[in-house]
C-alpha cells in the first residue's frame, strides 16, 4: 500500500500542502521504518482552515437535518465499502493488527456516521406552554468546533467528533495526534466524496502548538479533546478563557473487580479485553483488576496460560492478535513503568520483557500481588501491563477501587445480580460493565468522570455537547410595565 498522503491537511474540500511547516516523519511502529512525512501546520495553514470552516458553517446549519443526515449516512456506506483498505492503512499508522482494525476502526467510525447521520432530523427544540403566553426553544449548533485526537483510535476519534458536530450544523477542525496523522485524512476525504460541501470537515497537522492555536482563536466555539489529563487541563484552561464549550476524553486507572462466584472464563476474558486489546493503548482499560482472595490463584493461572495464546506477528496478517507499542517513546515510558513494579515489589506472572527485533514490541505484562500505593497501580501506564490485586470483601474493594483520582470505567464480574448492580451502582466512574469488559457501541453514552473527563461522546447524550437551546419567549397579549 502507498502510505504517502497526497498533501498533510485537508482544508476547504481540497488537500493542501505547505512544506514551511516542521516536518513530521511517520513511523510503522511494527518495523520502525518511516512511511510518510507530513508537515506541521503553519500559521497560514490554521488561517485557512478557521476561515473556511466559518464561511461554510452557517449554510450548513441552514440546510435541513435530514439533508445533512443523508450526506453522513453516504460517508458510512463508503467507509464500509472501503473497509479493507482503510484497516490496513489504520494498522501501518498504529501498529495495531489488522485482525483488530477491521472490526474495530473504520467500522466503527462508520458506525458513529450512520448512528448521528439519522438523527441530523430529529433534532427539534420544544413548546412550552404557560397560559396564553409560550416558550418555545431552537436547538442549534455551537459554529466551529476542533476536535483534537490522540493515536490510538486515529480514524474512530475523528469520527466520533466529526460526526455529532456536522449533524448537529457545525463545521469541524480535527488535529490528529502528530504520531497517527494519516487516517483523519481519508475520513474528510470520503465525507467530501459523499457530499459534505468544502470548509466542514478540515484535517490539520501538528504537535501540541498547532492544537493550542486553534484552541485560543476566538473564532472558535467548541473544543473536543481525545488525550492525556495532562493535556486535558491545558486545553480546558485555554478554551475557559474564551468561555468555550468542551468535552474531555481524557485517561483512567479504571479497576476491574472479579468476584469469587465469577465465570473464570469470562472473568479471564474480560481482564485479557480490559488490558491487552490495542496492546493495551486503550484509555477504559480495566487495569486494576481487583481478584477477591478465593479465586485468585486459579484466576493467574488461567489467566498466564490464556496469554500464551497472544500473536506477536506480522500486523498484517490476520492471525496476529497483539501488535507492537505505538511509538518508541511508548514504549519507554512502558518499560519503566514495568521497571517499577518489579522494584517495587510486584510478582511479574507472565511477560514483561521487549522483544530482540525491529520495532517496539513488548510482551503482554501480568503482575500479581500488588498493592494500592504502588506506581503501577496509581498511575496509567497506556501499555499491556495489568496490575493483580487481591481483597477480601465487597465493601474493601469499592473503597479501594475508587481511591484514584480517575473516573473513567469499571467493571464487575459475579454472577450475583443484585450484586453486581449494587456494586456498580457505588462505582464513581462513567462507563461501565458487568460481565463484559470495554464494549463501545455508538448507541451508548462514552465518558468519564472526576479527571477522566467531562461531557460525553456517541449516543444522544453527544447532542447536548455540539449543540446548544435558544429559548423564545411569546407574549400573546399586551405587555405591562412599571411606568
Ligand atoms: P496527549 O495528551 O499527549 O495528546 C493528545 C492530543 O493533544 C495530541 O493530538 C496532541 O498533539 C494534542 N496536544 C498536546 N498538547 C496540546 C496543547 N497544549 N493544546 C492542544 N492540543 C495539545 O495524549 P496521547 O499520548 O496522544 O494519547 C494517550 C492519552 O489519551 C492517554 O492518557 C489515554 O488515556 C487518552 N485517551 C483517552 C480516550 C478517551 O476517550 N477517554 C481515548 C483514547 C486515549
Amino acid at each position: 500500500m502507498d502510505t504517502h498522503p497526497k498533501a498533510s491537511h485537508f482544508i476547504n474540500g481540497h488537500y493542501v500542502e505547505d512544506t514551511n511547516g516542521t516536518p513530521i516523519p511517520v513511523i510503522y511502529p511494527a518495523t520502525g521504518a518511516q512511511i510518510a512525512t507530513v508537515h506541521a501546520a503553519t500559521p497560514q495553514i490554521i488561517e485557512q482552515a478557521i476561515t473556511a470552516a466559518r464561511a461554510a458553517q452557517v449554510e450548513w446549519a441552514a440546510m435541513t437535518g435530514t439533508e445533512r443526515g443523508r450526506i453522513l449516512r453516504r460517508a458510512a456506506d463508503i467507509m464500509r465499502s472501503r473497509n479493507h483498505e482503510l484497516s490496513v492503512l489504520e494498522t501501518y499508522d498504529t501498529g495495531k493488527p489488522l485482525q483488530e482494525t477491521l472490526v474495530a476502526d473504520a467500522t466503527s467510525g462508520a458506525d458513529a456516521l450512520e448512528y448521528f447521520g439519522g438523527l441530523a432530523a430529529t433534532l427539534t427544540g420544544e413548546h412550552i406552554p404557560l397560559g396564553e403566553d409560550w416558550v418555545y426553544t431552537v436547538r442549534e449548533p455551537l459554529g466551529v468546533c476542533v476536535g483534537i485526537g490522540a493515536w490510538n483510535y486515529p480514524t474512530q476519534i475523528a469520527c466520533w467528533k466529526g460526526a455529532p458536530a456536522l449533524a448537529c450544523g457545525n463545521a469541524m477542525i480535527f488535529k490528529p495526534s502528530e504520531t497517527t496523522p494519516l487516517c483523519a485524512l481519508k475520513v474528510a476525504e470520503i465525507l467530501h466524496e459523499a457530499g459534505l460541501p468544502a470548509g466542514l470537515y478540515n484535517v490539520v497537522q501538528g504537535m501540541g502548538e498547532v492544537g493550542s492555536a486553534l484552541v485560543s482563536d476566538p473564532r472558535v466555539d467548541k473544543v473536543s479533546l481525545t488525550g492525556s489529563v495532562t493535556t486535558g487541563k491545558k486545553v480546558y484552561t485555554a478554551a475557559a478563557a474564551g468561555m468555550k464549550h468542551v468535552t474531555m476524553e481524557l485517561g483512567g486507572k479504571s479497576p476491574l473487580v472479579i468476584f469469587d462466584d465469577a465465570d473464570l472464563d469470562n472473568a479471564v476474558s474480560g481482564a485479557i479485553n480490559g488490558n491487552f486489546y490495542s496492546t493495551g493503548q486503550v484509555c477504559s482499560n480495566g487495569t486494576r483488576v481487583f481478584v477477591q482472595k478465593g479465586i485468585k490463584e486459579a484466576f493467574l493461572a488461567r489467566l498466564a496460560e490464556r496469554v500464551q495464546g497472544a500473536i506477536l506477528g506480522d500486523p498484517l496478517d490476520e492471525a496476529t492478535n497483539f501488535g507492537p507499542m505505538v511509538s518508541e517513546r511508548q514504549m519507554e515510558i512502558v518499560k519503566s513503568y514495568i521497571a517499577r513494579g518489579t522494584a517495587e515489589g510486584a510478582r511479574l506472572v507472565c511477560g514483561g520483557g521487549q522483544l530482540d527485533k525491529d520495532g517496539f514490541w513488548l510482551e503482554p505484562t501480568v503482575f500479581a500481588d500488588v498493592t494500592d500505593n504502588m506506581t503501577i497501580a496509581r498511575e496509567e501506564i497506556f501499555g499491556p501491563v495489568m496490575a493483580v490485586l487481591d481483597f477480601d470483601d465487597e465493601a474493601e474493594v469499592i473503597a479501594r477501587a475508587n481511591d484514584t483520582e480517575f473516573g473513567l470505567s469499571a467493571g464487575v464480574f459475579t454472577r450475583d445480580i443484585s450484586r453486581a448492580h449494587r456494586v456498580i451502582g457505588k462505582l464513581r466512574a462513567g462507563s461501565c460493565f458487568i460481565n463484559s469488559y470495554n464494549d463501545a457501541p455508538v448507541e451508548a453514552p462514552f465518558g468519564g468522570v472526576k479527571a477522566s473527563g467531562v461531557g460525553r461522546e456517541n449516543s444522544k447524550e453527544a447532542i447536548q455537547h455540539y449543540s446548544q437551546v435558544k429559548s423564545v419567549y411569546v407574549r400573546m397579549g399586551d405587555v405591562e410595565a412599571a411606568f
